[in-house]
């Protein structure tokens, strides 16, 4: 659950280092190297930088990937700069006009059309400025694809009301919005769900694929491109168990020969990277009350808020120390469940709960596996002052 690179990292880490965010980038090198040989050569593989955009996470996959999959000005900005001359897409609802422009300004390569308005806004800044090349756009439709009770998702964004993407028909509304403007229509784009298995996003992409080509031919257009969008499943209640990318490169395998006039994309964040990251702690207090067993950690779920956002248990190893310096019983349990929590004063700051332990001790270290996706990014660091952890980028 944790590489030896990290353990070894995370145990020689001073006390006043901790919290630490522990990253492998060796592991995440290999696995995204056997990501990217899982999927036909037809395939391009994006990486969606909201999952973690730190410039070293980008850099160690950019030999791997096609290209960044980015959600708003400040990704864009910061995408470009930390790998220079890398294909960029721009997706996500609500740009604004800025954002649009700084698209443009940039170059970006690909833009993720999200709704009616949003095309006759980039329509008029394309036009503004003749000369430079048309942008290249892809419609971002919410197709009736996924039946998220049944497949299992975490998050469904399309297949049913939201606010992501066209309607099917106001995307096929939009078509005569693009004549005559510095617009050229690639593709299509669909991202309709997070947490699917291989099975379900290989029906996701059969689905969105199989509309591109009817839409294709019922308005004669030249789209070559159909991006199935990310959301490949990592269940953080197997830390030890991946998405199977092989079943999926066959099935995606299979998709691009009955479709050869489309080039395929996938555009996953979580999957790539929720496994190279560890948050590292220590145990400052264990007690028992009321006849349970609370661990409280240095830090919180301020710097780790994956467990209170999705509601789990997060998994975790325990790594024992066993120096202990004070005069008094070392505060322990012993062979029972524990509740793992921090420094927060608020009874929502729990990592995992009520999870059986063999031994966890004051003093002990604890490493969060699969802290390397939507962990420190989406956590709120300023909650309570605490101070932030440090990071650590193995290579
Ligand atoms: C968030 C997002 C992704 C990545 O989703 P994961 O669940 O991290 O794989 C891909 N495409 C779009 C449009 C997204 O919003």
């Amino acid at each position: 659950m944790i590489t030896p690179r990290a353990a070894g990292h995370a145990a020689h880490l001073a006390a006043d280092q901790l919290p630490a965010y522990v990253y492998d980038l060796a592991d995440l090198a290999d696995s995204a190297r056997a990501v990217r040989a899982a999927l036909p050569e037809r395939a391009e593989l994006y990486y969606a930088a909201k999952a973690n955009p730190a410039a070293e996470i980008l850099r160690t996959l950019a030999p791997h990937v096609s290209g960044y999959e980015t959600a708003s000005g400040g990704e864009l900005a910061h995408v470009r700069e930390a790998v220079p001359g890398m294909p960029l897409a721009f997706g996500g609802p609500g740009k604004t006009e800025a954002e649009l422009r700084l698209a443009l300004d940039l170059g970006v390569e690909r833009f993720h059309v999200e709704s009616e308005q949003e095309l006759r806004l980039l329509a008029d800044l394309a036009d503004e400025r003749p000369g430079g090349a048309p942008a290249d756009i892809l419609l971002r439709v919410n197709l009736p694809a996924v039946d998220a009770e049944t497949s299992g998702a975490a998050l469904a964004m399309g297949g049913r009301p939201s606010p992501f993407g066209l309607d099917p028909r106001s995307a096929e509304a939009c078509l005569p919005l693009l004549r005559g403007r510095r617009l050229r229509l690639r593709g299509i784009h669909a991202h309709l769900a997070s947490g699917l298995g291989p099975e379900a996003q290989l029906a996701v992409a059969a689905r969105v694929t199989d509309w591109a080509r009817d839409l294709a031919g019922r308005h004669r257009l030249q789209v070559t491109e159909v991006d199935v969008g990310g959301g490949m499943a990592v269940d953080y209640a197997r830390p030890g168990a991946r998405f199977d990318w092989q079943t999926y490169g066959r099935g995606l395998r299979e998709l691009t020969a009955k479709h050869p006039d489309f080039t395929l994309r996938v555009e996953p964040g979580r999957a790539l990277t929720a496994y190279c990251g560890w948050y590292v702690t220590e145990v400052l207090d264990l007690k028992h009350t009321h006849g349970e067993a609370f661990a409280v950690l240095r830090g919180g779920t301020h710097h780790l808020r994956t467990p209170a956002a999705k509601g789990h248990d997060h998994p975790f190893t325990v790594l024992p120390v066993d120096d202990w310096a004070q005069p008094w019983l070392r505060p322990a349990a012993l062979g029972e469940p524990v509740t793992l929590s921090g420094q927060l004063c608020t009874p929502k700051d729990v990592f995992a709960r009520r999870v059986p332990v063999a031994r966890l001790r004051a003093g002990d270290r604890v490493a969060f596996a699969m802290a390397g996706a939507y962990a420190w990014n989406i956590s709120h660091h300023d909650f309570l002052m605490h101070p932030p952890p440090t990071f650590h980028f193995l290579s």
